[in-house]
């Protein structure tokens, strides 16, 4: 359960609280205001402010007096050519602020994104809960045969049975003897910033990550995809459908241009030509790595 009752009221009565105001709304945006989307066992994203919409990345990309918009098709038009010629800056124009609970290890990956602001959770100051991200079943995978940096097949039978105990009982024995050394019951109670050291990094954590467009778009990319950890991939698909809602021209293009395209090298490119003119091209004559070969394979659906 991610949210107290009372943490629902205060989101409740933040979405009912609504002002007049002179600013850009997007619709698809207020839709997500406040609301918590769940993420793994225990974490969520909630969108918590944003500035601009599709049609601000016109404005700015026209650098007009007024809304800067045309017709929506014509809109589109200018964002889909933005977005292809990697003019980058109109993007900028946009920002977002989302609230983050997320497991630690996941937090360290997600903190390697420089270019956003960052707020966390004082565990110096306040006391951390007892709340530890433990895998489903279906993700509790071996390690994978050909990825040396990814996983396999599901774990089974009585091996899953004794990873998930170790993963909980370990946790809340942490967790224990943490309360314990923090409590000033009967003694003088060591400081919070110390104790914390005693946890594992599937503890939860919490912060404000606030960043443009296109930084987040450059996050998605790369934490949307297949091979981003399943644990900081769900948070990246949460946050594109919360992306999709708020820019629509903007997050199509992306779809279609980033994450749905490729980027080829010249000798990719080469390969490709030589292909339709009928040449069967193998690695050997590619000029390519094996390894290069075959994402190039995976890539035109050999
Ligand atoms: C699948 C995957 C596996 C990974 N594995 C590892 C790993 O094994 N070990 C590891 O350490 N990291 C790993 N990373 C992290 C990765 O190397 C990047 O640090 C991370 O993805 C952030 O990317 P970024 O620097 O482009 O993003 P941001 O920090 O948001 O920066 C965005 C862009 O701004 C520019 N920029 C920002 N800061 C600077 C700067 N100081 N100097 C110059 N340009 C800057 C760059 O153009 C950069 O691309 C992995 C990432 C992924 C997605």
């Amino acid at each position: 359960m991610p949210l107290t009752p009372d943490q629902e009221a205060e989101i409740a009565d933040l979405r009912s609280t609504a002002r007049p105001t002179l600013r850009t709304v997007s619709e698809g945006a207020e839709k997500h205001l406040y609301t918590a989307h769940p993420v793994l066992d225990h974490g969520f994203v909630r969108l918590i402010d944003y500035m601009g919409d599709d049609a601000a990345i016109c404005q700015a990309a026209r650098v007009s007096y007024g809304k800067g918009t045309k017709s929506v098709q014509n809109d589109e038009g200018l964002i889909r050519y933005l977005m292809r010629h990697w003019h980058s800056t109109p993007f900028e124009m946009c920002e977002i602020k989302l609230h983050v609970k997320l497991p630690v290890f996941v937090a360290r990956q997600w903190i390697r994104h420089r270019t956003a602001n960052v707020n966390e959770y004082s565990a110096r100051y306040s006391i951390l809960d007892r709340e530890f991200y433990i895998p489903a079943p279906d993700a509790l995978a071996a390690q994978s045969v050909v990825n040396n940096q990814g996983r396999g097949e599901a774990l089974s039978g009585a091996e899953a049975e004794r990873v998930l105990r170790y993963l909980t009982d370990d946790a809340m024995r942490a967790y224990d003897h943490y309360e314990e050394m923090i409590s000033q019951d009967g003694q003088q109670g060591l400081a919070r910033e110390l104790a914390r050291m005693n946890l594992p990094a599937n503890i939860y954590t919490q912060w404000y990550w606030k960043v443009d467009l296109h930084n987040l778009l450059h996050f998605l990319r790369l934490r949307a995809d297949t091979h981003a950890q399943y644990e900081i991939r769900v948070y990246a698909d949460a946050i594109c459908n919360i992306v999709r809602d708020w820019v629509p021209a903007a997050y199509a293009a992306f779809e279609d241009y980033r994450l749905g395209g490729a980027t080829l090298s010249a000798k990719a490119l080469d390969c490709v030509r030589r292909m339709l003119a009928g040449e069967t091209v193998t690695q050997e004559t590619s000029g390519m790595s094996k390894g290069e070969w075959r994402e190039f394979d995976g890539v035109i659906g050999g």
